[in-house]
């Protein structure tokens, strides 16, 4: 049994705090809503008041926050994660962030005498309860076999990308590559109903031909060919499209970084802008269906 510090107790934090309950680790937890860290209690977990003192309680301190400036700050501040921890803690941060953070603070971490890993997950919120997340994990080698058997608690797949930084890059390469590829396939079920041909029947064939992805077979944005995808629940989420948007800047961001040449992923990007800018963020991101037919439909 380890003791673990987990702050960030949000829509992915809680369950996986909660899978480290039932893993039998002694789980501390902070977050700045107060109900969910009383709900973790409620689950065999113990509350905090500060981030300070799930940091100070951990064998390992794990952050799951919404974006960068909140990791940042919990790590770097004064009453936050490096000032408190105890030295020999290895800290997880599994925030989708960018790289430049990521690195920034691993160094910082570092600097402190810290072992420190990045781990951004994939599979949401329902992975997250059912402890079968893909956990994508930067830094070093050895520190991450450290970390291997609490991720294990919490996922399914668990894999090094490389030195610090690298989970993030995975996180959001991979990310680009669904925001692409759903539009693709969006435009082109789009086509074939203006076309005469039946959404089914391009289903049919492209699942079995060289326009087979992920974003058609696994998560078909029309009603219909999948019928476990959000398309048959009115586009409830799901990965919503404010998420979407969040990794497809953060590649953007990282793309103009390193100056990489992605004018698909930019593309990709403004496109789910415009679909958030009309209200619809909180729709799965394969709703954006509904934008590519306009004017039909209504968003
Ligand atoms: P969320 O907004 O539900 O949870 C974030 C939590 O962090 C909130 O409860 C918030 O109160 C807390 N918080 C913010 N600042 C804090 C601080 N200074 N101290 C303590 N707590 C603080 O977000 P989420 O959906 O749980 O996502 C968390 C991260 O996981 C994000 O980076 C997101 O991009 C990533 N992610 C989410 C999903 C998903 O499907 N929801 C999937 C994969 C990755």
């Amino acid at each position: 049994m380890a003791t673990i510090g987990f702050i960030g107790l949000g829509n992915m934090g809680a369950p996986m705090a909660a899978n480290l309950v039932k893993a039998g680790h002694q789980v501390t937890g902070f977050d700045l809503v107060s109900k969910a860290v009383a709900a973790l209690a409620a689950k065999g977990g113990r509350a905090a008041t500060s981030a300070a003192e799930p940091a100070g309680a951990g064998d390992i301190v794990i952050t799951m926050l919404p974006a960068g400036p909140q990791v940042r700050s919990v790590y770097l501040d004064e009453g936050g994660l490096l000032a408190n921890a105890r030295r020999d803690a290895l800290l997880i941060d599994c925030s989708t962030i960018d790289v430049e953070t990521a690195r920034a603070v691993a160094a910082a971490a570092k600097e402190a005498g810290f072992d420190m890993l990045d781990a951004p997950v994939s599979g949401g919120v329902a992975g997250a309860e059912a402890a079968s997340l893909t956990f994508m994990v930067g830094g070093e080698a050895e520190v991450f076999a450290r970390a291997q058997p609490i991720l294990a608690a919490m996922g399914r797949t668990i894999v090094h990308a490389g030195p610090a930084g690298n989970g993030q890059a995975a996180k959001i390469c991979n990310n680009m590559i669904l925001g692409i590829s759903m539009i693709a396939v969006c435009e082109a079920f789009s086509l074939a109903e203006r076309l005469g041909l039946k959404a089914q029947t391009l289903f049919d064939i492209s699942s079995k031909s060289s326009g087979q992805c992920w974003a058609l077979t696994s998560y078909c944005p029309v009603p219909g060919p999948v019928p476990a995808s959000p398309a048959n629940r009115d586009y409830a989420p799901g990965f919503t499209a404010s998420m979407m948007l969040k990794d497809l800047r953060l590649a953007q961001q990282a793309a103009g970084a390193t100056a990489t040449v992605t004018p698909l992923g930019a593309a990709a990007a403004n496109f789910y802008q415009l679909f958030v800018d009309e209200g619809a963020g909180g729709l799965d991101f394969s709703g954006i269906y509904r934008l590519i037919r306009k004017p039909q439909s209504k968003i």
